[in-house]
Formats: structure tokens, C-alpha cells, sequence
């Protein structure tokens, strides 16, 4: 009776199904829930994931914009009352509004034609976060994961590690979903930092910095940085100025807008 009605995958919900028993056990192991964990999954879909994370905390929220998945999955676990799906976009939606006393932890196989933009909008709520685990295009994870001076370094992962912890956990093959992607997967895990480690006097100018910073990799910091402060006396900078920004580790960037910061005022 599970199967009693089993739509077609679709693109535009980037939705590709896990179907690997193993994968989903072990993605669950990494995430290690507990019975009174905020768990929040984005995108349970037919439900793959979501089953074997009830087991363990059946007060678990789902978020879902596919309507037509939300009677499959409320059928499914008919036996979990305190089981609650929201339907709606998850890059509209209020994470924040579901951590009350304690943090959320969210989880999810994400779309992967969001999942920058999703990362972007939970980054937000990381105030109410306690730890994300998502499977994403390995790509993705690359980024996420990247060291300076490598060509997956950037925007994304600087911002990312800037607020939170990352760590790469395991690769997964395009077998293990329904239909397969066609690009390799992998899972990771993000904990935002309760403060950064190397705090910016103003985040918004941090991200302003890094955003122009990868605008043109090949630039040199010093003109990378003229399109905000025209009338730069480079040679005041903390950091050589002749750098590629794509060298500059996360907390270069931080002294590097602060240092800026201290010329707004
Ligand atoms: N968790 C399921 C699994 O592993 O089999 C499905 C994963 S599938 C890659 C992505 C899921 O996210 C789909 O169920 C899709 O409908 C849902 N989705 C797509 N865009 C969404 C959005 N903006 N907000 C919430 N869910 C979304």
C-alpha cells in the first residue's frame, strides 16, 4: 500500500527520489536524530529520508511546495501525529518561526536548482540553527568545503565558513536516486559558529567585499576593490594589494573589512 500512488519525478521541483536503503541509513547515522530534536526536513518528497528520521523523532516538520506529494506523505505516516508538514517555498519560508526554545536542526536532499540561494536564506536564521545536514551536487560541497587558492574557492564558501562550520561527509553516486542526476552528489554538514571566529565589524560590507572580490578572479585586490572605494590608498591596505583575492583566507577577508569599515565612518 505504500506505493499506492507514485507521481512522476519532477524537473522543474528538482526532484530526484534516494532509493538506496544503505545511503539513507547512513545519511540518518550522520545526522544521529534525537526524540526531542527541532528536526525540520526541506523537501521530504515521497518520503524516502523522512520515514527513518520519524523513527527516531516523530515530532519532525517537514517543508514541501510540491502539493501534489503533501497526501502521499500525510497518508504514509498517518501513524505520526505530531508529524507536520508546511506547504510552502522554503526560500520564502520563516525557519526561525519554528525554533521556540531551542534551535532547529534542518536536514534535506535539497533541490539542486536552489540550493545556493536555500543556503543563502537559511544562513539568515542561523541564529535559531543548530546544525544542517544536506545532500548536494558534489560540486556544491566542493565549493563549500574550499580552500584558498583553489578554483572552487568563492563567494559561497567564504560566507559559508565565515558563519559556519563545514565539513564534507561522503560522496553519493547518481544510482542511488530516481530518475539519476546527472551530476555526483554528497552530503554535508554545516553548524553555524554561536560567534564567528573572526567577527566583521559589518557583515553587510563583508558581503559586499567578497561578492566584488570574485566578481573578476583575475584582478588584482587592489583594483577588485575600486568599484567600492575609488579613492583607495592602496598602500594603507593591511594586505598586499598586488594579491588575487582568491588567495585571501576567510579571515583575511574579515581584516580586510574591518580595515575598509574604519574608512566608512
Ligand atoms: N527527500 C526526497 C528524497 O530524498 O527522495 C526528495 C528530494 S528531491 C531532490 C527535492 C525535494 O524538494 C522534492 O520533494 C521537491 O518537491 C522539493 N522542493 C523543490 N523546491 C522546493 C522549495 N522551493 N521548497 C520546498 N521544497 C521544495
Amino acid at each position: 500500500m505504500d506505493n499506492f500512488f507514485q507521481p512522476k519525478a519532477r524537473k522543474r521541483f528538482g526532484q530526484n527520489f534516494l532509493v538506496d536503503e544503505n545511503i539513507i541509513e547512513r545519511i540518518v547515522r550522520a545526522i544521529a536524530p534525537r526524540e526531542t530534536d527541532r528536526l525540520v526536513e526541506i523537501g521530504p518528497g515521497q518520503g524516502a529520508i523522512t520515514a527513518l528520521l520519524l523513527h527516531h523523532c516523530p515530532g519532525l516538520t517537514a517543508v514541501e511546495l510540491d502539493r501534489d506529494l503533501i497526501p502521499i506523505l500525510k497518508f504514509k505516516f498517518r501513524d505520526y501525529p505530531d508529524f507536520r508538514i508546511v506547504e510552502q517555498d522554503a526560500l520564502k519560508f520563516d525557519f526561525g518561526s519554528l525554533a521556540g526554545d531551542g534551535p532547529i536542526r534542518v536536514v534535506g536532499n535539497l533541490p539542486y536548482n536552489i540550493s545556493t540561494p536555500l543556503l543563502f536564506h537559511l544562513l539568515g536564521f542561523r541564529g535559531a540553527v543548530r546544525d544542517m545536514h544536506f545532500m548536494l551536487q558534489k560540486e556544491v560541497v566542493d565549493r563549500l568545503i574550499a580552500a584558498p587558492g583553489t578554483r572552487a574557492y568563492g563567494r559561497l564558501g567564504v560566507m559559508v565558513q565565515y558563519h559556519c562550520k563545514v565539513q564534507g561527509l561522503f560522496p553519493v553516486p547518481p544510482q542511488s536516486f530516481r530518475p539519476a542526476p546527472k551530476v555526483d552528489s554528497a552530503i554535508v554538514r554545516l553548524v553555524p559558529h554561536p560567534t564567528p571566529p573572526y567577527a566583521a565589524v559589518d557583515e553587510n560590507l563583508l558581503q559586499r567585499l567578497v561578492q566584488v572580490a570574485f566578481q573578476q578572479r583575475r584582478k588584482t585586490l587592489r583594483n577588485a576593490i575600486k568599484p567600492l572605494y575609488p579613492d583607495l590608498d592602496a598602500a594603507q591596505l593591511p594586505l598586499d594589494a598586488g594579491r588575487r583575492p582568491e588567495t585571501l583566507s576567510v579571515q583575511e577577508f574579515v581584516q580586510l573589512a574591518n580595515y575598509l569599515s574604519t574608512l566608512d565612518q
